[in-house]
C-alpha cells in the first residue's frame, strides 16, 4: 500500500481523496498534522486560498510543526504534487504578493492570472508522460507558472503558457484533475511515487 496524504487544512481535500481511493494500491490520508504527515510517502496540496492555508502554516502552532516536517522531508526527496493553490504554496517566487509559502521549487507563479471573466474555464491539452491523448483541465481562478528555473521540466502548456511541470519530487499543476473523471494524472504521481 502506498500512502498519500491530502493536505488538508482548506480547500478541495475530498475530491483528491476520491480520486486516490479508487487507484488500486493507494490509501488516502487527510493530513492535519505533523503527526499525520509523518504516516505518507507523499503528500498532493489540493486547490484553495493560498493566503489562507499559508496563514495557518505560517502563524499557527501546529500549522508550524506540520511546516517544518514537510519542508525538512522534501529536501530528503519526499514527492509532493501541488495543484493550483498547491503550486503556489510550492513557488519559490509570486509574482503578484510579497507572501512566500513553501518556497522550495524553481518555478514563479502569478496569482489569479487569468482575470475575473475567465475565472473558470475548461480545455485540453497533452501532458508529457500521460498516454491515451489530451487531458481535461478545469481552472479556476488559477495561476500560470510564469518563469521555471533550470531544472524544471515544463509537462504542459495551455496558449502558451506553462500549466504542469516538475523538479526531480516536486509537481505543480495550475489545474484540477480531481473535478474530472480522468485519473491518469494521479496514476502518474503515484507512479513516480512507487519510483
Ligand atoms: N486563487 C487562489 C489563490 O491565489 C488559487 C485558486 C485555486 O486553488 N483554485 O490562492
Amino acid at each position: 500500500m502506498v500512502r498519500i496524504g491530502v493536505l488538508a487544512l482548506q480547500g478541495g481535500v475530498a475530491e483528491h481523496a476520491d480520486m486516490l481511493a479508487r487507484i488500486p494500491g493507494v490509501e488516502p490520508v487527510w493530513v492535519r498534522t505533523a503527526g499525520d504527515l509523518e504516516s505518507t510517502d507523499a503528500l498532493i496540496i489540493p486547490g484553495g486560498e493560498s493566503t489562507a492555508v499559508g496563514t495557518i502554516l505560517a502563524h499557527d502552532r501546529r500549522g508550524q510543526a506540520l511546516r517544518e516536517l514537510l519542508l525538512s522531508r522534501i529536501q530528503k526527496g519526499f514527492p509532493v504534487w501541488g495543484t493550483c493553490m498547491g503550486a503556489i504554496l510550492l513557488a519559490r517566487n509570486i509574482r503578484n504578493d510579497h507572501r512566500r509559502h513553501l518556497a522550495v521549487m524553481d518555478i514563479e507563479v502569478h496569482r489569479n492570472a487569468y482575470g475575473s471573466q475567465l475565472d473558470s474555464f475548461t480545455v485540453s491539452e497533452p501532458i508529457e508522460g500521460l498516454e491515451g491523448g489530451p487531458f481535461p483541465m478545469i481552472f479556476i481562478r488559477a495561476p500560470v507558472i510564469s518563469d521555471v528555473g533550470a531544472g524544471v521540466q515544463v509537462l504542459a502548456r495551455h496558449g502558451g503558457q506553462i500549466v504542469a511541470c516538475r523538479q526531480q519530487n516536486l509537481l505543480a499543476s495550475t489545474f484540477h484533475p480531481e473535478l474530472t473523471e480522468d485519473d491518469r494524472f494521479h496514476r502518474y504521481f503515484v507512479s513516480f511515487v512507487k519510483k
